[in-house]
């Protein structure tokens, strides 16, 4: 008897478009998975140098957009993404396009509570917010500097409705989106009246602990300031156990000048006892700048620099962050690091990986090598190129789910491809 088709979900039918863009996903996917050996396809493409990050939780808690960012990120090949409410997008990224990559979903914590990374605006007086305390005649340049759109000021008439405009009984109420906010710190400087601070927080460790030993959290991304290895250290401690869990472990970490290495060192001993997966070190160049714009990834290219001319680093893959943007890859390439090829433990062996250029199979790369510079971790510029479109879908409905929007996901799709498509080398249309 013949088998009765099941019709697509409509989900699937709606998105024809959309499944057409990211075919070059999945075909370049599949040709990537037959090279990866025995390694996780996520650890090939860190072996490779195309591996890409994308950075849509640490401070960044807006569940709505961190679902859609992850979605769209994931019909775009990327390798991880750290948690917010990201399984969920992930999910519907896989229903759209079952043969996606499903990424490896990480969580962010903190060793010390002056990271930067780990904090929020807020208006003084927050408890008892007087709105009064804006003056009227304020241009509100906090609201407009703000790349996150985290600080909401309406307007409201001073004793009631009012029937002409007039400013000086227009009051301001509201103020920063805590979720929404992730602490890039540029509201601060901008206010003239000192009305909004900073306050720092740190990742309780029990909670970390208990979501490390969750089944759909893969890898776990540690910020550290470079301020000494204590904080570091009693943090390892408090997570030692749980972290075996755990396919990869990521250290995010500032370049502290000629003592990076030694640091790094130091870093990778504490953690070498309890380490079972994989590691990687988290270029952090400037952070949270990316959406600035091409100079803004300067410092991580330097970084790369710095990294590539020391032999005595620690064992773990580079990934570049902290102002990354479209002009990562070009910067890269110029510096002579983009997919260059290293023996891990001798990092001054390095050579260009042509393959590309001289159509030499990836396949011919040897067990051995892997790439000097693993890839690429987007955050601020991710979230700006795909937020533009966010903005434009309708929101009379609620909560916005982007799958709901066709038209919408293809803009935003095409989006993503131009910032992954660069570094994994996809066709392009
Ligand atoms: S710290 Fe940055 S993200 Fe947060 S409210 Fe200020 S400008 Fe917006
Ligand atoms: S917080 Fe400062 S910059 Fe923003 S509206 Fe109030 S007074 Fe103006």
């Amino acid at each position: 008897m013949a088998a009765v088709p099941v019709p697509p979900l409509p989900l699937l039918a709606s998105h024809a478009a959309v499944r057409a863009a990211a075919s070059r996903v999945v075909s370049s996917s599949a040709k990537r998975g037959r090279l990866a050996g025995d390694h996780p396809a996520q650890v090939a493409a860190l072996r490779r140098g195309d591996w890409v990050k994308l950075i849509c939780g640490a401070s960044f808690e807006d569940a709505a957009d961190v679902r859609n960012l992850s979605l769209v990120y994931t019909l775009a090949g990327a390798d991880a993404s750290v948690v917010g409410a990201v399984n969920e997008g992930i999910d519907v990224a896989a229903s759209i396009i079952p043969a996606v990559e499903r990424p490896w979903v990480m969580i962010s914590v903190n060793d010390d509570s002056r990271d930067l990374h780990f904090r929020k605006a807020e208006f003084v007086h927050v408890l008892e917010f007087d709105p009064e305390d804006c003056p009227p005649n304020c241009s509100k340049p906090c609201e407009k500097v703000c790349p996150a759109d985290a600080i909401s000021l309406e307007s409201a008439m001073v004793g009631g409705e009012l029937s002409q405009y007039d400013p000086s009984h227009v009051k301001s109420e509201g103020g920063v989106i805590t979720e929404r906010c992730y602490g890039c710190g540029r509201c601060l400087p901008v206010c003239p009246y000192d009305r909004i601070r900073a306050v720092s927080y740190i990742r309780d460790p029990t909670t970390t602990t208990e979501l490390l030993r969750r089944n759909d959290v893969d890898a776990i991304e540690i910020h550290t300031t470079g301020k000494g290895t204590g904080m570091f250290n009693t943090l390892w401690n408090n997570l030692s156990e749980s972290i075996n869990s755990v396919k990869l472990v990521a250290v995010s970490l500032p370049d502290i000048g000629v003592s990076t290495v030694d640091f790094m060192n130091s870093i990778y001993e504490i953690m070498e006892p309890h380490l079972q997966g994989y590691n990687l070190w988290q270029l952090d160049g400037r952070p949270m700048s990316g959406d600035i714009g091409r100079g803004a990834t300067r410092e991580t290219i330097s970084f790369a620099v710095h990294m590539a001319s020391m032999s005595d680093g620690p064992p773990g893959f580079y990934q570049l962050a902290g102002g990354t943007n479209s002009h990562t890859i070009d910067s890269l390439k110029k510096a002579g690091l983009f997919q260059s090829m290293t023996f891990p433990g001798n990092l001054f062996l390095t050579f260009l990986f042509l393959f590309r250029h001289l159509g030499t199979a990836a396949s011919e790369m040897t067990g051995s090598q892997q790439a000097l510079i693993g890839g690429i971790a987007y955050g601020g510029y991710a979230r700006k190129i795909i937020g533009r479109t966010l903005r434009k879908i309708p929101t009379q409905f609620g909560c916005v789910r982007i799958e709901d929007h066709p038209d919408y996901l293809l803009e935003a799709l095409q989006e993503a491809l131009s910032l992954v498509g660069p570094v994994k080398g996809y066709p392009t249309l």
